[in-house]
């Protein structure tokens, strides 16, 4: 985190009020800058993102919130991957190196965004009680308020304020005003997701992903509860039903992964479902606005890290803000757009298969000198990503590329001759 605020820019108004959101409303209120998020206070009856990474933890200590999550959340020790017969591993925390928290939480995420509300209430950010509206400032590349929404605001914002940021999530309020292209990402799935009584779980704590006979699914213990989630491509969900509680139904009796863990689990909420999520917002700022969290882009739920990737995004735009200089916000940009574009990437690896035949042949020739000399280092760099530690580190990305391309054709090798 950079020092005080040094640019122009003095008030901030913050369209929603979920993680991204907050966690800037809290970083800005606490240099000084006036704050005012504005809260739709309705909402679904569950929230998706229940699973957090290590990285996320120190940003929780830096909110000051760690210990109230920590009160209502499952601690998370790990990550389990149940993809075949053949591939099927855990990854314990503890393997992780250096300073990073060698866990994780699941949250119940109702409790969790109203917990980083209050910290950016405390911190001294404003929050009004209603949907925001936005109008399109003609012949420019600017918005501002509607004046319902300026006057819901009263005192806590005087006049028009510097910067919009827009941290509404999937609405995307202002990438839709502004017809604001986006790159949509190659998978075109819908996830439903449910809590239920209980569930087989490996690991205590951890997230599973198993592969489904189509698709993958999520199980995330929560307190009392697990969270479900189905993902798979949208045009084979109309063959289980019609309504997305029938689907799920349906899917957890049918499946044979899903009936062997979860086939007597009762379903305790309603159903939910997200389609076409994967994307990624060709332009992040404007004259006067900005893109935070899910809203500049959003890519894959299977690595559970939405919500660091959103977060991280908010701690580098205060940082920006506070130096409140275009350039400064061209970097933050950048740094945004690069971030979610490696993601997607690291995504494409996971579904194309690569990931996990590299890691399979890997422990299949863990004995041979190849492998034993290159095998701890390389681990040591995805488990870095995929907590989030690493996942901005040139050298750690360079190095699952590399794995992903060389690798894999030296490991074939190997394995031809074996
Ligand atoms: C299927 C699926 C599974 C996922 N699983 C995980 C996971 O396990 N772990 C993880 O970290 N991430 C996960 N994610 C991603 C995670 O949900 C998001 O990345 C995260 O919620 C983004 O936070 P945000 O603050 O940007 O947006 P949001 O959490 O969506 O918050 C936006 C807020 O803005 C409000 N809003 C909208 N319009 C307005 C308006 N006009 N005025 C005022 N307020 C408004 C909304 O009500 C909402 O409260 C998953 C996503 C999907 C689709």
């Amino acid at each position: 985190m950079k020092g005080q605020r040094t640019g122009r820019i003095g008030t901030v108004a913050i369209l929603g009020a979920g993680p991204a959101a907050s966690t800037l409303g809290v970083l800005l209120a606490r240099t000084g800058l006036r704050v005012v998020l504005f809260h739709r206070p309705k909402r679904a009856p569950l929230l998706v993102g229940e699973s957090l990474v290590p990285a996320i933890i120190p940003m929780l200590r830096l909110l000051g919130v760690e210990g109230q999550v920590r009160h209502f959340s499952m601690l998370k020790p790990g990550a389990t991957f149940n993809i075949s017969a053949a591939v099927n591993f855990s990854f314990p925390f503890e393997q992780l190196r250096g300073s990073m928290p060698r866990y994780a939480y699941n949250v119940p995420r109702d409790r969790f965004d109203d917990t980083l509300l209050e910290a950016a209430r405390q911190a001294g950010a404003n929050v009004i009680e209603t949907a925001a509206r936005v109008e399109r400032v003609e012949g420019a590349d600017r918005v501002r308020l509607h004046p319902d929404t300026l006057a819901a605001a009263g005192d806590c914002l005087p006049g028009p304020p510097d910067l919009i940021v827009d941290a509404t999530g999937r609405a995307r309020v202002l990438p839709n005003l502004l017809d604001i292209p986006s790159r949509s990402g190659r998978r075109k799935d819908t996830a439903l997701f449910a809590h239920v009584d209980r569930t087989q779980l490996d690991h205590e704590g951890h997230v599973h992903t198993s592969r489904l006979d189509r698709g993958w699914s999520w199980r995330i213990p929560l307190p009392g509860r697990v969270s479900v989630g189905m993902v798979m491509g949208s045009e084979f969900l109309p063959k289980f039903g019609t309504s997305p509680e029938e689907q799920f139904d349906n899917l957890m009796r049918q499946d044979s992964v899903l009936r062997e863990v979860a086939g007597d689990a009762k379903r305790l909420t309603p159903v939910m479902q997200y389609s076409n999520y994967q994307l990624v917002s060709s332009r992040v700022i404007g004259d006067n606005w900005v893109l935070v969290g899910d809203t500049a882009g959003f890519i894959d739920p299977v690595f559970s890290n939405g919500l660091f990737i959103g977060m991280h995004s908010a701690m580098a735009l205060a940082d920006a803000i506070r130096e409140g200089t275009q350039p400064a916000l061209r970097r933050y940009e950048r740094e945004v757009i690069h971030h979610l574009e490696t993601w997607h990437e690291i995504v494409d690896y996971f579904y194309d298969g690569r990931l996990f035949t590299c890691f399979h042949v890997g422990q299949m020739l863990r004995d041979t000198l190849l492998v034993k000399l290159t095998f701890s280092h390389v681990n040591k760099h995805l488990g870095r990503i995929f907590s989030g530690a690493a996942s901005t580190s040139p050298y750690s990305v360079g190095l699952l590329r590399f794995a992903m391309k060389h690798g894999l054709m030296t490991d074939f090798a190997v394995l031809a001759k074996a």
